[in-house]
């Protein structure tokens, strides 16, 4: 039996590390393992041995986060200490957030439950045992005793700094920020949701949509951040929200040097609202008022979460497991690391 752990349901900011087990492929290729999470709270590094310049050999690096899970862990155990505590944020009126960063092919479309693309009886049983459904779950828990209020699911992606309907064919919204600064995503589909079986049915729908065609005209998807919105209603007006965010790749925002122009802009694009996504983080880390969000459209639609003393976030930082991934998993810790 498992004991919440009070730093993640009591801090406005919580920030864990979910380290993924060894691919088939990664196993076939004799892939050395570098990530070792010898509790729950630690992540080890052990660098790779480079001796050629012994002035740059590296200790292994040992991180601290909230919380660490190693390969073992299941998506509801990673749920119960990330999200879970903060289902109460959305009924008592606040905006609650949780982030997956990473890089592509960590897992961060696996934790949220997104993954629709493997094949429709895996994924069914992925979106049913995934961080939005299980969210889903404890919504509805708790809804009986809310009396007038209901529940509905948005599904976007946020691409080139764009914002496009997952539940309407990809149709691109606009964002518009009123002289109040509230924030409105134009047109933005609201599907209502009654039980978990409605809200597995919006995943299916946005995810397969997200995932659609791999020609150049569609998006890839290790290139947007995919937002599943929960947006609690009393009656016509917003109660509360819980965003669930899939982020872009982190690898992506360093697509530069030989990649084509497109694909440079891209990366820059990720880049910016990444790093503009940790100076949020952080700022309301300080409880400051002044949150940078620097006219990024992520950082726009999430305006919310990000300030009122009644904003909860959570990041999950996702790392591989493999030494050929060992530069990227260092920079994700880094960066996870830094948020806090
Ligand atoms: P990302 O969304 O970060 O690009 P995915 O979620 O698509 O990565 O994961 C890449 C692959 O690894 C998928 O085939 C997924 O099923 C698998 N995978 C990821 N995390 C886990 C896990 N914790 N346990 C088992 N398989 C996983
Ligand atoms: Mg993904």
């Amino acid at each position: 039996p498992l004991k919440m752990s009070d730093s993640v349901a009591d801090n406005r900011i919580a920030v864990c590390v979910r380290k993924r087990p060894m691919s088939k492929k990664e196993l076939a290729r004799k892939e050395i393992e570098v990530i070792t999470i010898p509790n729950r709270d630690h992540v080890i590094v052990h660098q790779p041995q480079v001796k050629v310049d012994l002035t740059k050999f590296l200790e292994n690096q040992k991180f601290r986060y909230d919380y660490a899970f190693d390969e073992s862990a299941s998506n509801e155990m990673v749920y119960k200490f990330t999200a879970q505590p903060l289902v109460r944020t959305l009924f008592d009126g606040g905006h609650a957030t949780c982030f997956a960063y990473g890089q592509t092919g960590s897992g961060k479309t696996h934790t949220m439950g997104g993954d629709f693309t493997s094949g429709a009886k895996g994924a069914q049983q992925n979106a049913a045992t995934g961080i939005y459904a299980l969210t889903a779950t404890d919504i509805f828990k708790q809804l009986h005793n809310y009396k007038g209020f209901t529940v509905g699911c948005a599904f976007f992606e946020i691409y080139g700094n764009k914002v496009f309907d997952l539940l309407n064919d990809k149709k691109l919204l606009r964002v518009l920020e009123d002289g109040n600064k509230e924030v409105q995503v134009v047109g933005l589909s609201e599907d209502g949701v009654q039980k978990e079986k409605d809200v597995i049915e919006v995943i299916r729908k946005g995810s397969a949509v997200r995932t659609a065609g791999t020609t150049s005209a569609n998006i890839n998807s290790s290139r947007s951040h995919a937002v599943f919105q929960f947006i609690l209603r009393k009656g016509k007006k917003v109660h509360g929200k819980f965003s669930l965010v899939d982020l872009a790749g982190n690898e992506r925002g360093q697509d530069t040097g030989n990649a084509d122009r497109q694909t440079r802009l891209e990366g820059a694009e990720i880049n910016k609202s990444l790093l503009a996504l940790k100076e949020c983080i952080r700022a309301m880390g300080r409880k400051s008022n002044h949150v940078p969000f620097r006219g990024n459209v992520l950082m726009q639609v999430l305006r919310d979460s990000f300030i009122g003393n009644k904003s909860k976030t959570c990041m999950i930082a996702m790392v591989s497991p493999s030494m050929s991934s060992c530069e990227h998993t260092l920079n994700t810790l880094r960066y996870a690391y830094q948020v806090k």
